[in-house]
């Protein structure tokens, strides 16, 4: 693998992949492995995408388990080391021309391929709710996990109903003093495991039908303004610390009314993970909401070079 600025001399590949988390590399992996010429883009300063922002235990890939995603990221890296690829960090897209299959980066560089594959993956959503901007970093925390120290003989509040808000309550529950876990809904998505055990701990609170209005403090965090959904009463509960689960969106914004995408901004995709647009596909959590799993990930990324391959 490369990652020197010559790339910009070359500008024509066979295949641009955008997105260096799980999906991405894989597809880079397996472009060397059929020794296709290939340009693996990534917004950020080093590839993994989500696997860096995984402090929790990955028990569920098959053939490694690791104490969190940064490590199964290193093993990757380790594994493409020799791979022959171009990988360009800090490159953010400003355009793709689907037709000519440009890709133009912000700052004007642009680069062409016969094959496109989309790798953008998700991010977390933001409520934009009154403090959350303001507290960031200063009592909103980014993991259950990673954050657990700080949050010792604390009370936090955490916001969702799927499985990453109950997760995250339970590993809270083992350091912090209290654990207030919001839902805006009666019935939760996460898995029943999970429940039963976060209604089980006495650390916990389950407020559920209640919505968080807004994060108000000083320097930091100091309580949060619920609203009850049933009675419409306000009330105010105190926390020193905030986390948000309520779930990820996906990147797609550059793509939005050239590629069929589904109601929630996901592209739509075929078995071979092929989008509507000949030469375009789209690989991972971008493509994937049922199922957005690292093996996931990974298995697209080889189903869709090896497609584009056999074409
Ligand atoms: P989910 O989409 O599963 O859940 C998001 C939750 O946030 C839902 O309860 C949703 O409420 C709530 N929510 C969404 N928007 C708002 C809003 N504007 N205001 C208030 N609440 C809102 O996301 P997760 O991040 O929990 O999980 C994503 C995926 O990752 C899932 O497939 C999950 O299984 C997986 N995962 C697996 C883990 C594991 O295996 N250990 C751990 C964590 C995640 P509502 O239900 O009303 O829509």
């Amino acid at each position: 693998m490369q990652t020197k600025n010559s790339i910009r001399e070359k500008m024509s590949f066979d295949v641009i992949i955008i997105g260096g988390g799980a999906a991405g590399v894989s597809a880079a992996l397996w472009c060397d492995e059929l020794q296709l010429k290939t340009l693996l883009l990534e917004a950020g300063s080093e590839l993994g995408g989500q696997l860096l922002r995984i402090y929790n235990p990955i028990k569920n890939h098959l053939g490694i388990e690791t104490e969190n995603g940064r490590e199964l990221r290193d093993i990757f890296i380790k594994q493409i080391k020799n791979r022959q690829f171009d990988v360009r960090l800090k490159s953010e897209i400003e355009q793709v021309d689907l037709k000519s299959k440009t890709v133009t980066l912000i700052g004007g560089d642009n680069f062409r391929a016969r094959t496109i594959i989309v790798a953008t993956g998700v991010r977390r959503r933001k409520l934009n709710v009154e403090g959350e901007e303001e507290f960031t970093g200063r009592g909103i925390i980014e993991s259950g996990k990673r954050d657990a120290s700080l949050v010792r003989n604390k009370k936090v509040c955490v916001i969702g109903g799927g499985d990453a808000a109950l997760e995250n309550a339970l590993i809270l529950a083992e350091t912090a003093s209290k654990v207030t876990l919001i839902h805006r809904r009666k019935s939760f998505r996460a898995r029943a495991e999970f429940i039963e055990q976060a209604e089980n701990n006495r650390k916990i609170k389950i407020l559920t039908e209640t919505i968080l209005q807004k994060i108000v403090g000083g320097e930091k965090v100091e309580a949060v303004e619920l609203k009850d959904l049933n009675t419409k009463e306000k009330f105010t509960v105190n926390v020193q610390a905030v986390i948000f689960r309520i779930g990820v969106e996906p990147n797609t914004e550059f793509l939005h009314g050239r590629v069929a995408l589904d109601e929630n901004g996901y592209i739509k995709i075929n078995q071979n993970c092929e989008t509507n647009v000949k030469g375009i596909f789209a690989v991972g959590d971008v493509a994937n909401p049922l199922a957005p799993t690292v093996s996931s990930a990974v298995g697209m990324g080889a189903t869709a070079v090896k497609t584009l391959f056999a074409d």
